[in-house]
Formats: structure tokens, sequence, C-alpha cells
């Protein structure tokens, strides 16, 4: 929907500055989002660590004409054209043209709060519904303080019933959520331990998310949760409760039978006592059947017919939450979204891909299928794809289904083809001359892409290492969450990101502008310059053969001695290079690398003095010792060396030298000694290395069951005859070994991985590529998934374990091992 800038001025009640007519259809608060210049409004949100004041002039550049401030720029009069909509607030003000926007419709508006299946919940009940009715809902899970106001916007004229996630994290954010949303009925899904920790108890968490549904005419809950249903009737709620339950057979909901076979499970019900139905669901886990009954209480209350349900019910798709990163056949890169397609997902889908910096040359390829059921005109709808597509700088399209055919001349991409369906595209010439390409593959479930992108992706070893990106901008909040906005951080990607991979998780971090990423030696900077990172990069351990190398990357070097510094000014003289940049490391205790901050100073500053070649970008040291207290007076130590030594050399010259000392540790217990910079490393990765705890999980490893076979009591397994089994045994071989990084003493029980949940033992010595776990008792098949370590099993139980710490488990794991990225 369109709205003049007029008409928003009046509904957020803001001072307008300028005087040009404009229509507005977008709202931005991410300026790397920007993709329709021209018709959004740029909201200027300040945050803890970010102003978005500060991307105006950026945005401006790029064709953007309308703002939302606080503040108006200093230079207000070179906007010659643009307008400025002031306000107190701006969050505010965005939340309340959200608001206003809500409250121009006069439609059922269903708002889903609850712990865990908000995102599933939303999803189903959009496949449930759409058939008959046009649904608008929030993209992923955008539920957040700004992410509804951006999922309410999208209401429009063809709307028909509204779906919108509500997440808290803290007291007191839900009113707010609950004045945009307004929802006529409230819907509650599980309420468990997620997003606890700003909560005294799970009680005061259960009441704030029902603050939702203060004012909602109807109430869809399960009533066999004790404490939801006790808090439900204390809240003393306006609306009618739709309350659903196994056990009691007067529920509005009354659940009679739940019926689980290999892979399905059928529902039985009773509905306000006079209608009984029954539906298939293709799942059989315990969640996604708690959630299809929470949807059945809902489409039975909005009408739908017993019969149609169970016949949608019969085809949901699985919800995908992920988009992933992999590495694909023929120097291409895969993104994978197999979440519902529909348009508000491929353009967060294409906004992902579009942020993913690339070396110059590769293409980037749009795989996608029919959009399905949208209730719009297929040429409208394409046309609109097409649009956003080129916008997103999408340069190769490929539409598979007999629609995108039908419509191929909406799609004004040049270098395009179309397929009726995936195997037609399979067997074609276009898929084999995938090459070098950055490919965004985006199709609903029913195409099968599935296949496509196994057949894309390159096979390595069953083995991977699944990195969620989420958890590790988690991570990279949590620290900053310590720092001042104004201090500067590098993020340590040494060791290939601390295993992880260093060239994907530059991406997420250049996205989130850190200002300095460090590798360890030059080919790591060439290979992250290589792959289109623009960042700051500095190098902790410069190989005297590769200076050549840094200039021509611009990586820029520590420093710790004279020969090192002496060969530097050398080479850079050699290349005719003026005020390169370097960083000068002290040794305040260490004893590793660095100059004496008693002794070398005087000298150092002379030298750098007395050369024009390098300049003195940074100095730095390191401590041994701040994840425990223990060290604590030798860190004090450290800190007065380190504090006097820069001082001294920030004296001697006239520009700003950054001075930094802070590591993982440091910043979360010496936050007063932050100086102007911090360097983050394990932290990010998700360890905490002063409580050992596990902040935001980011590493999962993972492999299958290769083999299972019963082994008789008193026979050995592996080489040796290590491990003597004292049973009859059930044992699993998997393809995992210490080639992989999956260290060999952790063999003959000396560690344990996890089956469906359940420990199991190393047994025998682990080999090079395979090991042998005890899974007697265990319930498993071939195939089955085993974590060795990660979101269920912490990496620390394992470093524990091994006597040694998760950086070395980390860094361990091979290179053969897949990496694959993932983002919610
Ligand atoms: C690796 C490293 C860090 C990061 O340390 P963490 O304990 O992983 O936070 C910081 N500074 C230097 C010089 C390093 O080598």
């Amino acid at each position: 929907m369109i709205y003049t800038i007029d008409r928003i001025t009046t509904l957020i009640n803001a001072e307008r500055y300028g005087e040009a007519d404009a229509r507005i259809g977008f709202i931005l608060t991410d300026s790397r989002s920007l993709c329709f210049p021209e018709e959004t409004l740029f909201f200027a949100l300040k945050s803890d660590r970010n102003d978005g004041h500060r991307y105006i002039p950026e945005l401006y550049r790029r064709g953007v004409r309308n703002f939302a401030v606080e503040v108006l720029p200093d230079s207000s009069s070179s906007y010659t054209d643009a307008n400025f909509l002031k306000v107190a607030d701006t969050l505010k003000a965005l939340q309340m043209l959200a608001k206003k926007h809500r409250e121009t419709f006069h439609i059922p508006i269903i708002g889903i709060t609850g712990s865990n299946g908000k995102t599933m919940v939303k999803e189903w009940l959009y496949q449930l519904l759409m058939p008959e009715r046009f649904v608008t809902r929030s993209p992923r899970s955008y539920n957040s303080q700004i992410g509804v106001p951006l999922s309410v916007w999208l209401l429009n004229e063809n709307t028909q019933i509204g779906l919108f996630e509500a997440g808290i994290s803290r007291p007191k954010e839900m009113d707010a959520l609950r004045e945009i949303i307004r929802p006529t009925i409230g819907v509650l899904t599980t309420i468990g331990t997620a997003h606890q920790e700003n909560f005294a108890s799970i009680e005061e968490k259960c009441r704030e998310k029902l603050r939702l549904f203060r004012h909602a005419q109807t109430i869809v809950y399960c009533t066999d949760n004790a404490l939801t249903a006790r808090l439900i009737s204390e809240e003393s709620l306006e609306g009618e409760p739709i309350a659903w339950s196994t056990k009691d057979e007067n529920a509005q909901l009354y659940v009679s039978r739940i019926e689980k076979q290999a892979e399905h499970t059928t529902v039985s019900y009773r509905y306000k006592n006079h209608i009984e139905g029954q539906y298939t669901l293709p799942f059989i886990d315990d969640a996604s059947v708690e959630n299809s009954i929470t949807c059945t209480a809902v489409a039975l209350y909005l009408g739908i017919a017993p019969a149609a349900l169970a016949k949608r019910m019969a085809h949901l798709e699985p919800v995908a939450m992920r988009l992933e990163v992999k590495e694909g056949q023929h120097g291409c890169t895969l993104i994978n979204d197999s979440y519902n397609s529909d348009i508000h997902s491929l353009d967060i889908a294409l906004d992902f891909m579009n942020r993913r910096p690339d070396h110059k040359g590769r293409k980037r390829t749009l795989i996608l299928s029919d959009i399905e059921q949208t209730g719009r005109k297929p040429a409208d709808l394409y046309r609109e794809v097409s649009h956003l597509a080129a916008k997103r700088r999408v340069e190769k399209f490929i539409g598979i289904g007999r629609q995108l055919c039908a419509h191929a001349d909406s799609i004004g991409i040049t270098d395009k083809c179309f397929f009726p369906d995936c195997e037609s595209f399979i067997h074609s010439e276009a898929f084999d001359k995938l090459r070098n390409e950055v490919i965004l593959i985006k199709g609903a479930r029913r195409f099968g892409f599935d296949r496509l992108t196994d057949l894309l992706v390159k096979k390595v070893h069953e083995t991977t290492l699944e990195v969620n990106l989420n958890a590790l901008v988690e991570n990279l909040n949590y620290y900053r969450s310590f720092m001042k906005p104004e201090t500067k951080l590098v993020c340590m990607i040494k060791a290939n990101g601390y295993g992880t991979g260093a060239v994907e998780i530059a991406k997420t971090l250049q996205d989130h502008r850190v200002d300095y990423l460090a590798v360890a030696v030059a080919d790591e900077g060439v290979t992250l310059r290589n792959n289109g990172i623009t960042s700051s990069i500095m190098i902790m351990n410069p190989e005297m053969t590769a200076f050549k190398t840094m200039f021509d990357y611009e990586l820029e070097p520590e420093v710790y001695s004279f020969r090192l510094l002496d060969a530097l000014i050398k080479a850079a003289r050699k290349e005719g290079i003026a005020g390169y940049p370097v960083h000068i490391k002290l040794d305040t205790g260490m004893h590793r690398l660095g100059f004496d901050p008693q002794q070398d100073i005087e000298k150092l500053i002379d030298v750098f003095k007395h050369q024009n070649a390098l300049i003195p970008r940074s100095v730095f040291s390191h401590f041994v010792g701040s994840d425990s207290n223990d060290f604590d007076d030798f860190s004090r130590h450290q800190f007065v060396l380190f504090d006097e030594a820069s001082r001294k050399i920030q004296s001697a010259f006239p520009h700003k030298i950054l001075r930094h000392i802070d590591n993982s540790a440091g910043i979360e217990h010496f936050p007063e000694r932050q100086l102007d910079m911090c360097r983050l490393g394990i932290g990010l990765y998700g360890v905490n290395p002063r409580s050992n705890a596990i902040i935001h999980n980011v590493c999962t490893l993972k492999t299958t069951i290769l083999q299972l076979r019963i082994v008789k009591a008193h026979e050995t397994i592996g080489y040796s005859r290590r491990g003597t089994v004292e049973r009859d045994s059930l044992i699993a071989a998997i393809p995992i070994g210490y080639a992989d990084g999956l260290n060999r003493r952790l063999g003959n029980r000396h560690g344990y991985c996890l089956v469906n949940g359940k420990k199991a033992d190393y047994i025998g010595n682990i080999c090079m590529d395979v090991a042998m776990i005890d899974v007697t008792g265990i319930d498993c098949k071939e195939g089955d998934a085993v974590e060795i370590f990660g979101d269920r099993l912490p990496v620390t139980v394992l470093s524990d374990a091994l006597s040694t710490i998760p950086y070395e488990v980390l860094t361990g794991i091979s290179n053969r091992v897949k990496r694959v990225y993932f983002q919610d």
C-alpha cells in the first residue's frame, strides 16, 4: 500500500523539513537492505551500538529522499530535495506508523506468541488457511520490536487475514507489540525456557507474553499445561478461551486420541462437543503434533470444515527455518532456502545473497520455483519478482514450474531459462553449465528442490561442521554489550576462523560492520580479499617472505621486533610505499613476541620518526590470564606496563594511535580496560573462556551411522584389540576419525558422542577415518545423525575430557570436514 509523505507526517506526529512530494511503499531500517530508494522511507533507529543517522549521507547518495530522524543532519541544506520527518523517538514513530496502518483493517488478525513453535504454527496456519483466504503474515521470524512493525506494514488491500508473531526477550516489551498487532485472535504456543535470561521466572515471562491477548476476542492455548491454564484464568483476559486438551473431555477442543505410526500421526478430536474430526499429519515428533493441534483449534474457530482441514493437514510441509550456505560443484556457492516460497521471504533471501560480498566475475543466479496460491495475478506477481531480482543484482534467472514457463515474458532478466519441473532442469544443458556462480535456490518443497541441492553440492564427506551464523552474531552482540559504542572491535578469525571457516565468517562480520578482521598469516588475508572482503585486515604473524603480498592486498602487519620492523621498512621503500599502517605489539608478560615496554619504546619511536614508509596505526598487548581471577594481579601489572608505554608512543605522534589489550575474557572481565579497541576471539565462536560455558552455540560437528552390528560378549572392537565388550553389544561405525580432528585419545571410552540424544561411548581405538561407538540400548538405525559436539553436547565436554582447551578442539577439525553455514 502506498502512503503519501504528507499522510505519514501526520500519522507519526512529525515535524516535517522539506517539501518534495513523495509516495512511500517501503520502510527501511537497515541501510544495507535498500532496494527501492525512490519509494523508501528510512527510519534512523538508535541502538546501544549503532545509530541509523550515520547512514543518511550514504542512503541519500543511493537515491533515498525520505528520512524519519531524531536529529536533523548537520548539513541538511545540502539535501535539497529530501524530506526529514523529525520525531522524538524513531522506533516509537515506526511502531506508531504500523499501528495506524493496522487500524485501517477490520479483518481477523491472529497474534502468536510462546517460547517455541511460533514460526511453525504461523507457517502451518498459513498453509491451512491460504487455499481460501488471502493471508498476510510475518516473513520468516520477524517478531521483534522492529520486526513486528515491518511485518504489519505488509498488510494490504487484498489481505483477508493477518498472521503475526510476537517475540519478547525482556519484561515490558509486549505492550508495544500488542498495540501494533492488536490481535483479534490470540494464540499461545508452548511455553519453555527459551529467552529466559531477563526474566526472574517462567511465570513472569508467561505473564508478559499473555499481555498480547489483553483485548483479543479469542484466545487459543493448551490447558494441559498447568501454569498457562492458571495464569490465563488469573489474568482475567476479555476474550473467549478456546482451550485444547488431551485430558479434559470438556475442553473446547478435546483431543481424544493421538496415534503415531512410522511416518505419520493420526489425531482424533471433538470440537465444542458436537464436531468430531480426525486428521493425519505427516510428522511424528511431539512438537509437530502439539503445534498441529493448536492450528486445528484456530482453523475450526475460523470455520474451516473438518474435511477440508484433514485434507490440508495431510500435505503440511515442514518449516525450514534455515538459509544455508554450502560449497557447490564447479566453483559455485549455493544458498539454499527452502522456506515457504513467497515474495517476502524471496526478498529476504535475495538481500542475504546481495549482502555477502563475492570476488569479481561470479554471476548471481536465482533458481526459483512457481510461487503458489498467492491470490494474485501471476503476470503481476512475476513482474514484481523480476523487478526485485534485478534490483538485488540477480544476473541469471532459472524458473522452474508451469506457471513460470507460462509467464516467462514477465521476467526481464536477459539471461533466463525456464523448465516445467525440476527433472527437466536437471537433465538440461543449463544445469551442466552452472559454473562459478553464486546460486540462490528458492523453491517450494513440492518442486523437489532437495534433489537439486543434493546434485549441486560438493560431495566431500558425510561429516559436517554446521556453523550457526545467527549465534555468531548474538555472541558478537553479547561482547559488544560490554563495550562503549565508540570502542572499535577486531574479530580474530585466525586459524580459519577458529576452525569454522574464515571466509563465510568474515562475510558475516563485515556485514555487521566490525572494524578489523585479524588472521595469522598473509595467505589467509589473501583468501579473504579474493572472496570480496574489503574490511581492514590485520596479519598477526607476518612472514618475511610475504611483505609484497601484504602491500598488494592491503593487509596490515603486526610488528613485534626491530628485525621485522627494519625489513618491513626496506620492503615498503622498495615498493615506493609511504604511510603503510602497521600494528605494534608490546610484550607485557606473555614473553612470546613483542617489543619490551620498558626498554624498547624510545628506540621504537626513533625508528618510526626517521622513515615515512610505515605509520603506527595501533599499539597493543595480550593478556596472559584474563580468563581467571587467579591472574588478576598479573593482569593489572600487564595493563599498567601497557598503559604507560602506549601513552608514550601516542604522545610522540600527532595522529591517533589505537590502543588495545582486551581479548574475549578481558572484554567481559575488565571492560574498564577496553581503551580504543578490543580483540574478540573464542567468545565469538560461542565459548565463554571465563566460565567455560557456551554463550550461543555456533558449531555443531555431526556425522551419521554408517553401519550397525551386534558384537558378542568378550569380542574386541578395532585395532590392537583394545576395546573389549563385556556383554552382547550394539556397535555403530561412524565416518569420522582422527584425520578429521576427532582426537584419538577420546577412544576406549574416554569420551562420548550423542545418538538420538543419548550418550554413546567411543569404543576401541579411534581409526584414521572411522570410529566405533557403543549404542547398546539406544534406539537407532543406520543413517541416523550423530552429534560429536554442538547444540546438545558442549565442545567443552570434549576439551575437558582431553585436558585441553576448546580452542584446540575447534581448530583441530580438518579441512575435509564440510562446513555448512546457516541463518534463520
Ligand atoms: C588469538 C588472539 C586474541 C583472541 O583471544 P581470545 O582468547 O580467543 O579472545 C586476541 N589477541 C591476540 C594477540 C591473539 O593472538
